[in-house]
């Protein structure tokens, strides 16, 4: 029976988030209503409903289904004094058996406040069972029983738990509101190829033999960059893209090795354009996804993030920034500080009152092999004024006031202090920073802080290689007025480049390019690059940097971490539909995989050459 109801409005309801409604014209279809719309004002009518067995109560005589969809829950009543043939049909039922069930709504007695059908129920007149389903191997609620590993295997049934769903929702309305977006501002969508040529420069790169071709290999793009630059030398003037991008790094958590951006470029700008219109951007997605309103965005020097927060992602949403301490550290007989380069601490609020334990526990925290830390020195700033430190062998209660006075020092406070080379003690502190604030709560999950951080070094030496790395891409102009210091003291040119950094996670980054034919050339032959090499990797960069390239600069956003993001959870993982865990396996569908001589040949490839 269909309906002859208008138009539905299915709703999903995700409190905490500012989302549209759903409009289905369930008129035209096989069900009248779905799963999460009925409420008090639909009491009387005639529905079908669709769905999964969420689950079956029994009270003797009376059965009630939770039958579950996309949209929600609602509840089937069946009552054996009524029917009892469907009685029994409705008891056999098992978990995610796929069912049809036709009834009248109802309000119910017993209501339900948690869910937002929980006023109603159907009492069914008629139940079809459209297909049956295994043993679920973890329970399809939003506290399963099951381990990540075997979620992803089964990624299928994970996808049905609201929290999945949630995410893929959140996913689909940030890419739907950045095309809108995006599209308001003359950029437009183009699509650029995947199978492309490898160069050696940035990451390793995913590579597909070609059939056609003995011995010749396609690469996978581990970012669209040279393409959406000739598109700006094509006069597109305005790109972007919802791009895959594949990179064939080492396996760290939460790294895929195929990942999303949304890639962007733009003709005729310059640093401050590009910041406008992508605060802009991210404005946009928070007000309308998150019903918030952010705060403007800061700019923070790369050396500045460097030396206060000893990264170059610093979380602004706490203090306890790094602070220097070698003129008061050093020449007073403690060796350790003595022979340091570099000693500089941050201040934990109110925690003088750590015990021994404590100390040592963080001591043992910074040896960690990841942080590197070769000790931690405490002072504790007591209530009543006195202080007590590791080092007060060496150094005398006025050294030690000193210190806390630099450091701005409150009764209560505890300094940890830290010396060794400047960067390692610098990222080793900054660890730490992070460490105490998750530690002491101070990272407020309500609050937004958005940073650029610019003027990051052009060149990074590679002692094992003995050449320079871009430390963004090849592509990136320096800063113009570095310019000349590119042939004397290359290491000191900063680049035109900008990181975009959320409460200390880098959400994206890009440059002003190059667009020079000679300036490329120069930049190409600094990082090591013969002539010949420069013509067999970016010939075609060169040619079209012959015919009127026009200024140009761009950024590409994560869109897998600013899913994570907006959906409030710390792993790339949740917001993939199809993830490939942190080996860079596909559990599910297992993957990666041998192949079968007969393909090996075809391809050209030798398996003795492979093992
Ligand atoms: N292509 C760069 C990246 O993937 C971003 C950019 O410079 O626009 O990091």
């Amino acid at each position: 029976m269909h309906c002859n109801h208008n138009i539905k409005f299915a709703l999903i309801s995700l409190n905490f988030l500012n989302l549209p409604t759903f409009k289905t014209n369930y008129n035209i279809m096989l069900r009248s209503h779905n799963c999460g719309e009925l409420r008090k004002k639909d009491c009387g009518k005639e529905v079908i409903l669709y769905g999964w067995v969420q689950r079956t109560r029994d009270l003797g005589g009376m059965t009630f289904i939770d039958i579950r969809d996309r949209y929600g829950i609602t509840q089937l009543t069946f009552s054996a004094e009524l029917n009892v043939e469907l009685y029994k049909k409705a008891k056999s039922l098992g978990r995610e058996y796929v069912i049809k069930a036709s009834g009248t709504v109802v309000e119910r007695s017993n209501k339900n406040f948690q869910i937002p059908t929980g006023e109603v129920e159907i009492i069914v007149h008629s139940l079809e069972l459209l297909n049956n389903s295994d043993n679920i191997p973890f329970t399809i609620e939003d506290d399963t029983d099951g381990g990540e590993e075997l979620r992803m295997k089964y990624r299928y049934l994970d996808l049905r738990r609201n929290v999945v769903k949630q995410n893929l929702l959140i996913r689909h309305l940030l890419a739907f509101e950045t095309r809108n977006f995006l599209n308001q501002f003359d950029f437009i969508e183009i699509d650029t190829p995947i199978l492309i040529k490898s160069t050696p420069e940035g990451a390793r790169d995913f590579l597909v033999p070609s059939r056609m071709n003995p011995g010749q290999f396609y690469a996978l793009p581990q970012s669209p960059q040279t393409f959406k630059q000739l598109l700006m030398i094509g006069g597109l003037d305005r790109y972007f893209q919802i791009a895959k991008c594949f990179r064939d790094e080492d396996f760290r958590a939460d790294r895929q090795p195929e990942f999303t951006q949304i890639d962007c470029e733009m003709s005729f700008v310059n640093k401050e354009d590009i910041y406008e219109l992508f605060e802009s951007l991210i404005g946009h997605l928070f007000a309308k996804i998150k019903n918030i309103e952010l705060d403007d965005f800061s700019v923070m020097t790369y050396n500045d993030a460097m030396k206060y927060y000893g990264t170059d992602k610093p979380d602004t949403r706490f203090g306890m920034k790094l602070v220097e301490l070698n003129e008061f550290a050093k020449e007073k007989g403690f060796k350790v500080f003595d022979d340091a380069e570099f000693v500089a601490g941050i201040k934990v609020p109110q925690c003088a009152y750590y015990s021994r334990k404590q100390i040592d526990e963080l001591t043992e925290w910074v040896k960690r092999p990841q942080i590197g830390g070769k000790g931690l020195v405490y002072v504790k700033v007591n209530d009543d004024g006195t202080i007590k430190s590791s080092v007060d062998k060496f150094f005398n209660e006025d050294d030690l006031k000193n210190w806390a006075n630099h450091f701005n020092a409150e009764k209560g406070d505890l300094l940890l202090i830290m010396a060794g080379d400047k960067n390692p003690t610098r990222r080793a502190l900054g660890e730490l920073r992070l460490e105490m604030a998750n530690r002491l709560k101070l990272k407020d999950p309500a609050k937004y802080e958005c940073v650029w951080v610019e003027e990051f070094p052009l060149l990074e030496w590679d002692d094992v290689t003995g050449r320079y790395y871009a430390m963004h891409h090849p592509f990136t102009s320096p800063v113009e007025e570095d310019l000349s210091k590119l042939d004397t003291e290359p290491n000191n040119v900063r680049a035109n480049a900008y990181d975009l950094v959320i409460n200390g996670v880098e959400i994206g980054g890009g440059s002003i390019r190059i667009n020079n034919r000679d300036l490329q050339l120069k930049m190409f032959n600094i990082l090591g690059l013969s002539n010949e090499e420069i013509e067999n990797q970016f010939g075609f960069l060169m040619n079209a940097f012959c015919y009127g390239a026009p200024p140009h600069g761009g950024i590409a956003l994560g869109f897998d971490r600013l899913c994570a993001l907006f959906a409030g959870t710390d792993s790339i993982r949740d917001v993939i539909a199809f993830p490939k865990n942190n080996a860079g396996r596909d559990v599910m569908i297992d993957s990666p995989a041998p192949i079968d001589e007969k393909q090996l040949k075809e391809l050209h490839l030798k398996l003795d050459n492979l093992q």
